[in-house]
């Protein structure tokens, strides 16, 4: 094993220790904690292998695993199975956790952390997939670089994590791939062949997986957007209709053409304010801009009375002035109140219907934060997520938060309020979203890759079987070639047993092989044929001539006799020709035959005479034969041949 792997190992776990040491005091990201805590266990885990081998690993790693896919069923399972609320109500119930993201790793930091977990175990074994589960961590690794700097990291959910842990699990991935590289080098063209498929997969598969994750935020949006203009469009609806109620407040008076009295304008204020109780004081105002009458009669509104309220500050004299000297209406704006808040106040002319004249001015004073307080409590708005917020320009009016983790959207929807606008503005929690977020792109991750992990697995399985059916078949050639060389050996072993190389004719060991097999025949014969002088042919024309010779009279014995008989080299220049049927005459007749061809064979010795041959012949009619008897029978005869002159036959009769 390598020691600069085991080395990077352990200072990836030292890092990783000192930063969960550290960090926590700085930063209270709690997914950070478990991504680190899981990185440090991992890093651990492949230590011990290392160290120690494959079974300390396997314990150290097994629990990290477990949590790993615990978190992976948290990405995957379906809303309607276990409701968000559900896991954030269980994470919580631990001691020092917050929620769910406290204990599970970003998506994609999981992936990369099951792949390292995964390359551990399976060690250096290329069929276990440890290259597909290392270029996929490296993979993930560059998605999650990419998706920090190009700020996709803006969705509900944990994408990924810091340039710390992603620089830390590089560390770990290389000090991984440093350890097995070397384990891969006899299978290396099978590791190619399968990672270019699964690569090419894993690669369509986090593309996919990020337009799925975008096109679902964008629908998240969407519905947030909608979800806020819905509460705009109803807040809208709300304040026209209390603008209606104000007006209606003011033609009352119109059907009276003289000032109204004290009296009926405190009853006829207190109805209205009654009813809509974000009108701070309701007044009215003399054609002169005196203001005349207030309700709620409470000292504040009191000090008020008697004073011109053209005398007063710009915005109030502009809008006062439209209503008394134009009869339209007037509005201040937002404006700081009296009262300490933000408000605005409306000034409605109150034109007698019979002489048309402006018979003075129904001064409404709104308080926005009771508005918006009136407006809040009659919206459909899921209060427990979502985080509300009422704006006229950059002052926010009223500002209703919720207990859970902001999300990072903010929806604003426009309300026109007189010249202003009153911006509403939703901002769902994390925690609603993720509710609301389909677990498709998360499963059509973990699919594709279990998909690339499995193309991989078939891919090497099959090219490794053919590349061993290859050698085994190259194997098997090799020997059955070797086999039928043997063979022909064997054969050419078994034919120079039985024959003699220089005529091809069957030796003297086959000759008496065939004499003992045919020994039972009647009548049998043997014509033991010796060449004369045939030595004169060796020392006058050379060995190779009587060689030549020795090779010609085979083939004239081979022609001259019948085909069923057997022309043997007895030894040297001597030859023999079994007979089986043949009795004594035949055999006598054959023998000429023979004698005749070799003598016109055109075989001649030094001086032109003709090469000849002398013939014994000797046959057998009996009941009993004992071969070496025969053989003696024709060597006597062949010797009686030789003696009375050569070139002639000689029986054993
Ligand atoms: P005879 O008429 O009495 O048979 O006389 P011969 O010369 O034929 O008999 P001898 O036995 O004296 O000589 C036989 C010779 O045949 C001796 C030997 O050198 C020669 N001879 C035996 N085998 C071979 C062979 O394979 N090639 C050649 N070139 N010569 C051979
Ligand atoms: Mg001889
Ligand atoms: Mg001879």
């Amino acid at each position: 094993m390598s020691r600069i792997a085991l080395v990077l190992t352990l200072l990836v776990a030292v890092l990783a220790a000192t930063g969960l040491i550290i960090k926590p005091v700085m930063i209270h990201d709690q997914s950070y904690i478990a991504s680190w805590s899981l990185l440090l266990a991992v890093s651990l885990g492949q230590a011990a292998w290392y160290w120690r081998g494959v079974r300390l690993s396997a314990v150290c790693l097994a629990p990290v695993l477990a949590v790993l896919l615990l978190g992976l069923a948290s990405y995957l399972l379906p809303e309607g199975l276990i409701p968000y609320a559900t896991l954030e109500h269980w994470a919580a119930r631990l001691p020092g956790v917050s929620g769910i993201d406290s204990l599970r790793p970003p998506l994609i930091e999981l992936f990369v952390l099951l792949a390292l977990a995964g390359g551990v175990l399976g060690r250096t074994r290329a069929s276990l997939a440890t290259p597909l589960l290392q270029s996929l961590s490296l993979l993930l690794l560059i998605t999650e670089l990419w998706l920090v700097l190009n700020g996709h990291t803006d969705s509900p959910q944990n994408l990924a994590g810091t340039p710390a842990s992603m620089a830390l699990m590089t560390l770990l991935l290389g000090a991984q791939f440093s350890g097995v590289v070397a384990g891969w080098r006899h299978t290396r063209p099978s590791i190619l062949r399968s990672l270019l498929p699964s690569l090419a997969l894993v690669l369509v598969t986090i593309l996919v997986w990020h337009q799925q994750r975008l096109y679902e935020d964008r629908r998240l949006q969407a519905q947030m957007q909608e979800e806020t203009d819905r509460l705009s469009e109803q807040l809208s609806n709300e304040v026209t209709a209390h603008l209606e109620a104000v007006r209606r407040f003011a033609s009352f008076w119109s059907l009276l053409d003289v000032q109204p009295t004290a009296t009926q304008w405190q009853r006829q204020a207190e109805r209205y304010h009654r009813d809509f109780a974000y009108f701070l004081n309701i007044a009215y105002v003399e054609p002169d801009g005196t203001i005349r009458y207030v309700y709620p009669r409470d000292d504040a509104n009191l000090a008020i009375v008697g004073i011109n309220a053209l005398d007063v500050n710009r915005p109030y004299i502009d809008a006062l002035s439209r209503a008394l000297r134009e009869g339209e209406e007037g509005h201040t704006g937002v404006v700081p109140l009296l009262q300490g808040m933000p408000g605005m106040i409306y000034y409605l002319p109150i034109i007698s219907d019979r002489t048309q004249q402006v018979t003075g001015a129904a001064a409404m004073v709104l308080s926005l934060p009771v508005l918006a307080d009136q407006l809040y409590a009659a919206t459909r708005l899921n209060r427990e997520h979502n985080h509300m917020r009422l704006a006229v320009a950059d002052n926010v009016i009223r500002d209703w938060p919720t207990a859970e983790t902001p999300g990072p959207w903010t929806h604003d929807s426009v309300i026109a309020l007189g010249r202003h606008e009153l911006v509403v503005s939703l901002s769902a929690s994390s925690a609603y979203l993720l509710a609301q977020q389909s677990r498709q792109p998360a499963a059509s991750l973990s699919i594709g890759l279990l998909l690339a992990y499995l193309l991989y697995m078939v891919v090497f399985g099959h090219h490794r079987m053919s590349a061993q059916h290859t050698s085994m078949f190259r194997s098997n050639e090799e020997l059955r070639r070797e086999v039928r060389h043997r063979t022909q050996l064997q054969r050419e072993v078994e034919w120079l047993a039985g024959h003699d190389e220089l005529t091809l004719l069957p030796n003297r060991r086959l000759f008496l092989t065939t004499l003992q097999r045919e020994r039972q025949q009647r009548p049998l014969a043997v014509l033991l044929c010796d060449i004369d002088h045939f030595k004169s042919i060796n020392d006058q024309l050379g060995h190779q001539a009587g060689d030549e010779a020795l090779r010609r009279f085979a083939r004239v014995g081979a022609l001259a006799i019948p085909a069923d008989a057997v022309l043997a080299r007895y030894g040297g220049e001597e030859f023999v020709v079994l007979l089986v049927g043949d009795d004594a005459d035949n055999a006598l007749e054959i023998a000429e035959t023979l004698r005749q061809a070799v003598m016109h064979s055109g075989i001649e010795h030094a001086d032109g005479r003709p090469m000849t041959v002398s013939v014994g012949v000797a046959t057998h009619d009996d009941q009993t034969l004992v071969p070496e008897d025969l053989l003696h029978r024709a060597d006597v005869a062949l010797y009686r041949a030789k003696r009375n002159g050569r070139n002639r036959i000689e029986t054993d009769a």
